[in-house]
This record gives structure tokens, sequence and C-alpha cells, in this order.
């Protein structure tokens, strides 16, 4: 069988990224797809994946400074490929900490925030989650009902926040509250009497990943919590868009994964008297898979290069995430079907893959957020509201 990589994208990688992508594999083939399934079937992730995955290097390893390996972004794009190879999970909980939670600290906390978190979250001896969503605003987060007022010279914070990554998991969130300065963000250590976090169960996607809602019943914190230069939804955006940009690799991975595993089956299930693949209809789903995974590797390798550049835009992250998860659904679905019957058990990869990425089309701005943005792009009128 000839390589997947069609059309030798991975040749333009430089030697150090191609030896990042081959570390990041070979650790997820030994380590973490033996046991992926059955953490999907349990529907939990060991806090020890955190530890492992620091160990590895690819917490934050696109940031500078404070212990994080400081590489490309193409680099850290190729991680994610690997990684949610094995399964989407693994590459949220890589992405909440490392472009959510850690690139938050990084950008908009204070020196304080950086230098006591992010050398352990760098290690995954701390993990982090990231706290946007509530119940009643998801696509429209300007919407947050949470509060942080201040009392004297500290803050207090009420409210809640819904699917949050990592929520239980968390020893310091990154929690986004309405003041009366505008939307700002604060450092909220987990431990801090009136938060607490409760785990979101009979998820049918996701599953080896803790989701949570957070309560902040009158969480008090000193000024300094807060991060001192941000107001407004510019703040968490900033995050959203590094962490779009890691799903934009990621399901490039999830893809590839399917193909594979759908060529392999083809190639050795046999019905009428010969291999699934010898049939042309399976040979045109195999061409239009090996197309569609292709052609995602290239829009990723491509933004890779810009962002590397400093030239990524907003609005590209948004065509990447659109185009790359939709490609990779559609290769999902179809993979699943190649397999017949065995696919939709847990002894294959490709309906946990599916569903998987179910929520992968949601999260980070669904389908419809990132089209209005080309659409706005495109038109100049927004049609947002
Ligand atoms: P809604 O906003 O209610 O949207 C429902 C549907 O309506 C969608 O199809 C949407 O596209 C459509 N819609 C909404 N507005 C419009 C419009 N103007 N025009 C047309 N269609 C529209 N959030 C965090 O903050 N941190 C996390 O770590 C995190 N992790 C998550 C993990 C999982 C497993 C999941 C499922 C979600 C997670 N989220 C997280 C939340 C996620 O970002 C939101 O679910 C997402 O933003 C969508 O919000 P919603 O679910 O409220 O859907």
């Amino acid at each position: 069988m000839k390589t997947l990589d069609f059309l030798a994208a991975d040749d333009q990688l430089s030697e150090e990224e191609r030896a990042i992508g081959r570390t990041v594999r070979d650790y997820a083939h030994s380590e973490l797809a033996p046991r992926v399934s059955e953490w999907f079937e349990q529907g939990t992730i060991p806090s020890d994946v955190a530890r492992g995955l620091g160990k590895l290097g690819v917490l934050g390893m696109h940031l500078d400074g404070y212990g994080c390996a400081g590489t490309s972004a193409t680099a850290y794009g190729v991680a994610c490929r690997e990684l949610e190879a094995v399964d989407s999970g693994l590459r949220s909980l890589v992405s909440v900490q490392g472009s959510l939670a850690m690139f938050a600290i990084h950008r908009w906390g204070t020196e304080e925030h950086r230098t006591e978190w992010l050398p352990r979250m760098a290690a995954g001896e701390a993990i982090g989650c990231f706290g946007l969503t509530e119940s009643d605003a998801g696509s429209d987060p300007g919407s947050m009902r949470t509060t942080a007022r201040r009392d004297g010279g500290d803050w207090v914070i009420n409210g809640a926040k819904m699917w949050i990554t990592n929520g239980t998991l968390a020893d310091v969130a990154v929690i986004w509250a309405q003041t009366d300065e505008g939307i700002r963000g604060f450092a909220v250590p987990t431990s801090t009497p009136g938060f607490s976090a409760h785990e979101i169960g009979r998820k049918l996607s996701l599953r080896a990943s803790i989701t949570a809602e957070l309560v902040l019943d009158n969480v008090r914190l000193p000024e300094s919590a807060a991060f001192p230069d941000i107001r407004g939804l510019k703040g968490p955006l900033t995050c959203l868009n590094e962490a779009r940009y890691g799903i934009l690799w990621g399901v490039v991975g999830a893809a590839r994964s399917c193909l594979e595993e759908s060529l392999a089956y083809t190639l050795e299930r046999e019905q009428f008297g010969k291999p699934l693949a010898g049939f042309q209809l399976t040979q045109r789903k195999l061409a239009d898979m090996t197309i569609a995974v292709n052609n995602a590797a290239l829009v990723a390798l491509h933004l890779g290069r810009l962002k590397d550049a400093d030239a990524l835009t907003p609005v590209q992250v948004s065509y990447g995430k659109l185009a790359n998860v939709r490609a990779a659904l559609d290769v999902a679905r179809t993979a699943r079907g190649m397999l017949g019957a065995a696919g939709i058990t847990l002894d294959h990869s490709v309906m946990r893959h599916m569903n998987n990425l179910e929520t992968v089309a949601t999260y980070e701005g669904t389908e419809e957020m990132h089209s209005l943005s080309i659409g706005h792009a495109l038109t100049g009128i927004p049609a947002f509201r």
C-alpha cells in the first residue's frame, strides 16, 4: 500500500517538524491508542495522560519561555494531527491546555500568573480549563451572565459556565465574566472557596474527554487575579483563534485514520468472492476520501505557514476550521459505512471518530458561525444577528 500522503505534503515540512510528527505519532500509537477505546467506553480520561503529554513536550509547545518548547505553529499543528489520529479527546486536552488556558495566561496574564502556572502546565502537573460558554450563551458569548464585581480590593465572581473541557480535572480555570468595564478574564485557582465543577454525563461524543459545568458562587479573588490589559470579547476570541488553528490540523489526523482503517478493512474483507476494495463503488469512495484528506492536509499546511509568518487572519482560520472539519466528518461517515456492521463497534475507530467529530463541528465556533465569518468577509455585511 502506498502512503496516504498522496501529494507528499509532509515533504514540505522541515526536518524538525517531521521529527516532532514522528515522535508524537510513535507515542500516540504505543501509549494512547491501545487504551483509548476503553476510555471512550468508560467516558473518561485518566489525569496521568496529561503528565505523559507534558513529558512528551506538547502542552503549550508553540509558546515561548516558562518551560514551553517554542516550536513553530506548523510543528504544533503536526502534533495535533498525530494526536487526533488516535482520538479527538486527546487533541482536545492538548488544545484546551495549550491553546486556551496556557495561551490566555501567556498572552493576557500577569508575570505572576505566567510564572505561577505555565511551567507546571507545560509539564502536565497542573491542568487548566477555559470557561467562556454558558448554558444560555454559546455561539453568542457576549450575552454571558457571569459577573465579576469589585468589592474593596477584591473581585467577587458569580455565575456558571457550561460544557467546559477538563473542568473537573483543572487546577486553574480561565474565567471570562461581565464587569462594569466590559468582559474581563481571570485566572481562578479551582481550590478557591465557592468554585465547584460538575461532570456532564451521558455524552455520545468526545467521551475520552471530561466535560463539566463550573459554578462560581461568590468566588472572592484578589485584584491580581484579573488579566490586566484586555477588555471585551477580543480576549477570549484571540484564544479561540489559537485553538481553532489546532483543530484544523487535528481533524486531518482523524480523517486520515478513518481512511487508513477503511482501506485496510476493504482490502481484507471479501464479499461476492473478492475483496470489497476490488469493487468500483468502493474505489470511488476511497478516491474521494483520499482527495478530502489530502486537500485538508494542504489547507492545514498552508495556514500553518501563514501563521508562522504572522500573516494568518481569523477569517482564514474560520475557513480552515469549517472546511477541514466538514471534510473529516464526511470521510468518517463514509468510512463508517464501508466497515458495515463492524463499523459500529469500538473494536474499530471509525464510529468513535465520527461521533467525536460531531463535537468538533460544534465547539470552537459551529459551521454556521464560521460560514457567517466568511460571508461577512466576502460581502461586508455582518449577518450574525
Ligand atoms: P447554540 O449557540 O445554541 O447553537 C445551536 C445551533 O444554532 C448551532 O447549529 C448554531 O450554529 C446555530 N446558530 C446559533 N446562532 C446562529 C445564527 N446567528 N445563525 C444561524 N445559526 C445559528 N466552551 C468553553 O467555553 N470551553 C470549553 O472548554 C468547551 N468545551 C466543549 C466541549 C464539548 C464536548 C462541547 C460539546 C462543547 C464545548 N464548549 C466549550 C462549548 C462550545 O463552544 C459551544 O457548544 C458552542 O460554542 C456552541 O454553543 P451552543 O452549544 O450553546 O449552541
